[in-house]
């Protein structure tokens, strides 16, 4: 396929026939890729700086054939590459995917929909409740996030996103809707435990309501939230004049998947009229399993839920579902309805305009690679590959309890373990960059009672039992180097 060149009844757009060969291509190209990702380092070994340097400084003057920049993606970009979808990627948290996903996702680029509003996305628009609800049903969440209801579900970028906006929905619920007029001119006061995920911090921060105003609650052995120290310090608050407004609970904290006390919590709420919100946003997910729905005990409490299909879902990021039991409490905190976007569908009231429902005016048509996900495994094939990641799990805790060189440092939660090598600070850091510099496997770590622990979390689609073997093969060798 050679560049393009305008000619008297052309121009410099790609003709289909050359976006057919260049589909194709790119097509095989991505299946040999999947197919054969474990020869590549798991985690990109470039040093910082070097994939920048290997790119033209100026843009192409003139175009480039499809041949070209494919070739180049091969040679600049693929050494920068992080194989996020590498069955021996067992960092963070997953960011997993599926051909399913992949194949929805690329018919929404196709369509290209912008759907900020019903009028200009309906399918895009009705899609999304459709497929939300469903996937409420799979995860039996409390009638009252169902769209039938008052409440419903939408699609946001992050759970970072998702929280905010539930901070921003108390906020103005707590300020009886003054805050967004006038600002926050009261002391508000937010809750979540010293384990949560950073975003909430980031949240409270963005929202105006000052860090100083955020309480981190102390947790337990296990990690999981202190109710009774979230009572204390929400009543001591009240008795400083100021308005506790926000509680953030964890259904899977970051560092061990701790699952906090919703119900307690809940009930705390309940009673000082605060906001709860849960983040699920990994172990969410589990709940597609009936056994693993311990998790969700207290959700009914909640004002609102999220977790990331992005996550452990098998849907390619971003795809964060995000839940509300009364959508009119985030709707007035966020609609705002300028001239240009006035049509009769949204002043018939007869439609959801998901504008509202998150901080971006645009979004995408990403209930397309949810649908065709749930659609191609059904339920009972997204709980089969659940339970299989939490079955390995289990089974990689039983070994590394039953190995006197290592120790676990948290409980295990379902797909998450969290060990240590019984030595120093410095050795576990050895061990770590020394798996990961093999380009075998990917683990990260985190801090537990102030030690430096390694945190392995099995949840890539492509991820079976001789990887798990594998990878605990490869920590005992590499320990053995550091002992
Ligand atoms: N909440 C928890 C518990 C998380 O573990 C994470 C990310 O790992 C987040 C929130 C943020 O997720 P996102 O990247 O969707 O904003």
């Amino acid at each position: 396929m050679s560049a393009p060149k305008p000619s008297a009844n052309s121009n410099f757009h790609m003709p289909s026939e050359d976006f057919r060969k260049a589909a194709e291509q790119l097509t095989e190209w991505i299946i040999a890729y999947r197919d054969g990702i474990e020869k590549f380092p798991v985690k990109s070994q470039v040093l910082p700086g070097e994939v920048a340097k290997s790119l033209p400084v100026h843009p192409p003057e003139n175009g480039e054939s499809f041949d070209q920049v494919l070739k180049d993606v091969e040679r600049f970009i693929l050494p920068g590459v992080t194989h996020w979808q590498s069955p021996n990627f067992f960092a963070y948290f997953p960011a997993n995917a599926s051909e399913p996903s992949l194949l929805g996702d690329m018919l929404s680029s196709a369509l290209g929909i912008q759907g900020m509003l019903w009028e200009t996305g309906p399918a895009c628009t009705e899609l999304e409740i459709v497929v939300l609800d469903w996937l409420a049903e799979m995860l039996d969440l409390p009638a009252q996030f169902h769209s039938r209801n008052n409440g419903g579900g939408v699609i946001q970028d992050s759970a970072s996103g998702a929280t905010l906006c539930a901070i921003l929905s108390a906020r103005e619920r707590a300020t009886n809707f003054s805050a967004n007029e006038n600002g926050v001119g009261q002391s508000l006061t937010a809750y979540t435990s010293a384990h949560a995920h950073s975003s909430i911090e980031k949240d409270i921060k963005i929202a105006g309501i000052g860090r100083k105003n955020l309480r981190l609650i102390e947790v337990a052995d296990d990690f999981t939230m202190r109710a009774d120290l979230l009572e204390k310090a929400i009543e001591q608050d009240k008795k400083d004049g100021k308005t506790p407004f926000f509680v953030c609970a964890a259904v899977g904290t970051t560092s061990t998947l701790a699952v906090d006390p919703v119900e307690e919590i809940g009930r705390i709420c309940r009673k000082h009229n605060v906001w709860l919100h849960v983040d699920a946003a990994m172990a969410g997910t589990a709940a597609i399993c009936p056994e693993f729905r311990y998790i969700q005990r207290g959700v009914e409490l909640a004002d609102s839920f999220v977790f990331d299909a992005h996550k452990w879902l098998f849907t390619n990021f971003d795809c964060s579902c995000y839940y509300v039991a009364d959508r009119a409490a985030l709707t007035n905190a966020l609609s705002i309805t300028p001239e240009y976007l006035r049509n009769t569908a949204t002043e018939s009231g007869a439609v959801t305009d998901f504008r509202e429902w998150h901080v971006p005016l645009g979004r995408r048509f990403r209930a397309l690679k949810l649908w065709f996900v749930i659609r191609h495994y059904g339920v009972e094939g997204l709980r089969f590959h659940i339970r299989q990641h939490v079955e390995l799990t289990k089974w990689l805790a039983s070994e590394i309890k039953n190995d006197d060189r290592f120790e676990l440092s948290a409980p295990q939660s379902l797909n998450l373990v969290c060990f240590r090598l019984k030595g120093t600070d410095e050795q576990n850091q050895q061990l770590m960059s020394a798996l990961n510099k093999s380009g075998k496997m990917y683990l990260s770590h985190t801090k537990l009672n102030g030690k430096f622990v390694l945190r392995l979390c099995v949840g890539q689609t492509k991820t079976e039992r001789h990887h798990v073997e594998q990878a605990w093969e490869m920590i005992k060798a590499e320990a053995e180097k550091i002992a």
